[in-house]
């Protein structure tokens, strides 16, 4: 099934002309409409013109976050605020938030991309989809409302928050359909299982998470709590919000909106495309967007482009899931490690529930990784010796799978914080 079949599975040399004359426009519209192109560009001697092939957008300059934050709040907007129909920031976890805004246009391609990839996750206008994302300025919310309306599915615009009454409310208002995190969807089936509600119960069929790096495993271990199928999405504020990427049911990398976006992986040292199939840090330059284009975007997340067509019959090409973003690689005692490899591990180990928590110190030159993981039950009542081996399994897991030596602390289950919204994994005391 596909919302937008012509587009979808658009044949690439067609694709590859379409991309180049929405470059050229774009790149057009923002050296005329915001100073901050337009310097970058006269620095370099570069003038839209000139724009011969695709692989000439390599010779502009990267847009970093720091940009956006500079140009705080409308700087980098390339239309005048009377064609903006709304505006969205994002979180503010470092520092000041950044603004982006939105023509009707904007609007209306946001939602088709949204319907894209609601329709490639299975959700027709026979779904109920439950929406507990936050609503506000974060763009999770709208996004996939607007998409989940676009295609015609009935809309429950739930905010997070309140686990026990989306429980009520999935109930009641048969939902088929749950969007948000996946460590919010996991909140939810920890909360369901607690109050005895059977899963068959429920009307659940599709989960669609996003807005947090996450494991395979947990996405098999949503899948079996929830009953449902879960498929991942990506999107980022700056760009557009949800609807950049999404996987289909094939749920082997996520389609790429190419028609509307340019990717590019770089390595993040030296700033020069990987080679093909190689993992980097994702570049992002908008095709289509009006009110605010980005050209070239520093992403900080890092993935590889599956260059291979899909049996699903799309031809945009895929990233695979978010393997972490270049600010949250942790190096413990020199070894490069995500927090999902870590998530990875523990999600195998038998005696561990699906909560952790990961602090970083530094003693002396050295830095030290204490894992915080939750014990089931049974290992808490269990003799002492149960707990100690439980402990010497995931040391030897995380030292034999991901080459790290930590430290491992059992928990009482329900003892770590949980999470509503994007889950805060990582304590890193260095930085403090
Ligand atoms: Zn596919």
């Amino acid at each position: 099934m596909y919302w937008q079949p012509d587009e979808e599975r658009m044949d690439r040399k067609d694709l590859e002309q379409l991309q180049l004359e929405r470059l050229e426009s774009t790149l057009n519209r923002v050296y005329l409409n915001v100073p901050f192109y337009r310097k970058k560009f006269d620095a370099i001697g570069f003038n839209p013109d000139d724009l011969r092939s695709l692989d000439d957008l390599r010779k502009l300059p990267f847009t970093v976050k720091d940009d956006l934050r500079a140009n705080y709040p409308y700087g980098l907007f390339a239309v005048p605020l009377r064609e903006v129909v709304r505006v969205h920031a994002s979180s503010g976890t470092t520092g000041m938030s950044t603004v982006v805004g939105y023509t009707k246009n904007d609007i209306k391609t946001w939602s088709d991309l949204v319907a894209r990839i609601l329709t490639a996750a299975g959700v027709t206008a026979d779904d109920v989809i439950q929406i507990s994302f936050n609503y506000g300025l974060f763009t999770g919310a709208f996004g996939l409302h607007y998409g989940a309306e676009r295609v015609g599915a009935s809309v429950i615009p739930m905010s997070a928050g309140n686990t026990k009454r989306q429980i009520k409310i999935m109930q009641d208002f048969k939902t088929t359909a749950l969007v948000g995190t996946p460590s919010y969807a996991m909140l939810i089936a920890d909360t369901m299982m607690e109050m005895g509600i059977n899963r068959n119960s429920l009307s659940l069929k599709w989960g669609l998470f996003g807005a947090e790096p996450w494991s395979d495993a947990m996405r098999k271990e949503l899948q079996e709590k929830l009953k449902i199928t879960a498929t991942d999405n990506y999107g980022l504020s700056e760009i557009m919000g949800p609807g950049v990427a999404g996987e289909c049911l094939a749920r082997n990398g996520l389609h790429i909106a190419e028609d509307h976006f340019l990717v590019e992986v770089v390595d993040p040292r030296t700033l020069q495309p990987v080679a093909p199939g190689e993992v980097g840090e994702l570049v992002i330059t908008t095709l289509t967007k009006e009110a605010f284009p980005m050209i070239r975007y520093r992403t900080r997340d890092l993935t590889r482009i599956i260059e291979e067509p899909c049996s699903c019959g799309r031809t945009m090409r895929r990233m695979v899931r978010v393997m972490g973003r270049t600010d949250d690689m942790l190096i413990i005692r020199g070894v490069n490690v995500f927090p999902q490899q870590i998530e990875s591990v523990l999600f195998e180990i038998e005696g561990t529930e699906p909560h952790y928590q990961i602090v970083i110190d530094r003693k002396g030159a050295l830095d030290d990784a204490l894992v915080l993981v939750e014990a089931s039950e049974k290992i808490f009542f269990d003799e002492m010796k149960k707990q100690t081996e439980l402990i010497e399994t995931i040391k030897k897991r995380m030292a034999s799978e991901l080459g790290i030596s930590v430290e491992v602390k059992l928990v009482e289950k329900k003892s770590l914080e949980r999470f509503e919204g994007k889950a805060k994994r990582v304590i890193d005391n260095r930085k403090l």
